[in-house]
């Protein structure tokens, strides 16, 4: 909630602001007299109905008091351009008349006046109308600022649960989506392939000799070059509906849905060969290696009834069939 907001909210709905217009000072005088005793009735009287709307935008009155007759202006066009102003339109207008006359009234009631009342009313009459005005319209503030408000923090609520949802959805190290996701994921789409009879591609992607990495450079280095990784696998992932994730460890997935074998290997091997252009030193296989992947990948058109685990399996045979044949490579399975 900002602080405008919180000062509508603590505004005293007991105070009035009357601002009186009237092109005749005596009735001007005569009405500030008969308020000046009132706890909480501010009254601001304006003798030039040109003057009017300036005065009650600058004002802020809580009810307005309205002559009818006016020299050089009407006052019934002067409650419409009240009415027709956003500052204010909601506004209570009690206008003064000379005369009950019921033409006169039911134009005033149309042009948008609230109240009725024949000058120079008797000073209770005029006091209670005051109040009971004033006390509705501050209601009405009160009211629409507590909406505003509500809506500012329904906002920031969804605002909020989209950065958790994010949050919950992603790898703290690589940023990459995170193993829950993951799952969640590929059981969509597996279910979205068995429905649209599709292929589903999937990419299991480990670093080849991690371990050694670490023990010669560290784990932070080791979590550096997991980084550089989850970067080329972001950068291999072009379409929307691919899936890039950690799935633990120095262990990758990359969900490509809709995707035939042919496509999913070009992908494999071009993420492959990233990986090895990133030429990250290495000691192993061999003192002056440089880090690379192996990749294991497998392409699915799901049956009904079916588990998408088979086609981690798979992925997983493929990529045991990489690390056998030597490393820095792609197996398919
Ligand atoms: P291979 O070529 O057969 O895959 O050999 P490897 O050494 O990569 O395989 P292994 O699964 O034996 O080792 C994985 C290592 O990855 C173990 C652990 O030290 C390292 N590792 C797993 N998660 C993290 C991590 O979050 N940060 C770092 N720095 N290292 C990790
Ligand atoms: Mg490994
Ligand atoms: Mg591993």
């Amino acid at each position: 909630m900002n602080d405008l907001q919180l000062d509508d909210f603590k505004t005293d709905e007991n105070a009035a602001m009357v601002l009186l217009v009237d092109d005749q000072a005596m009735i001007g005088e005569a009405v500030r007299r008969g308020l000046s005793h009132e706890e909480n009735i501010d009254f601001h009287f304006c003798a030039d109905p040109h003057q009017a709307i300036a005065q009650a935008i600058r004002i802020k009155p809580t009810v307005i008091l309205q002559d009818l007759v006016m020299p050089g202006l009407d006052g019934l066009s002067l409650v419409r351009e009240y009415r027709n102003h956003p500052a204010t339109k909601d506004i209570p207008i009690i206008v003064l008349s000379t005369k009950e006359d019921p033409l006169i009234k039911s134009a005033a009631f149309a042009a948008g006046a609230n109240d009725y009342l024949v000058k120079l009313p008797d000073n209770i009459e005029l006091v209670a109308r005051i109040r009971y005005h004033s006390r509705s319209y501050m209601t009405l503030l009160q009211r629409d600022a507590a909406y505003r408000a509500l809506r500012v923090s329904q906002q920031q609520l969804l605002d909020t649960n989209l950065v958790l949802q994010r949050l919950m959805n992603s790898d703290g190290l690589t940023g990459l989506s995170n193993r829950r996701h993951f799952d969640e994921y590929l059981e969509l789409e597996w279910r979205r392939s068995v429905r649209d009879q599709t292929q589903l591609s999937l990419l299991m992607i480990d670093v080849d000799y991690f371990k050694s990495y670490n023990d010669s450079f560290g784990h932070l280095e080791g979590d550096e070059a997991l980084r550089k990784v989850a970067l080329a696998i972001r950068d291999a992932s072009s379409r929307p509906s691919d899936l890039p994730a950690r799935y633990g460890g120095e262990e990758f997935a990359l969900v490509l849905p809709n995707t035939s074998p042919g496509g999913a290997r070009l992908v494999a091997e071009k993420l492959r060969q990233t990986v090895a252009a990133l030429k990250i030193p290495h000691i192993a296989p061999a003192e002056g290696s440089s880090l690379t992947i192996s990749i294991g990948l497998s392409t699915i058109t799901p049956e009904h009834g079916s588990d998408c685990r088979q086609l981690i399996l798979a992925a997983d045979k493929g990529l045991y069939q990489a690390k056998h044949n030597g490393r820095n490579q792609v197996g398919i399975s």
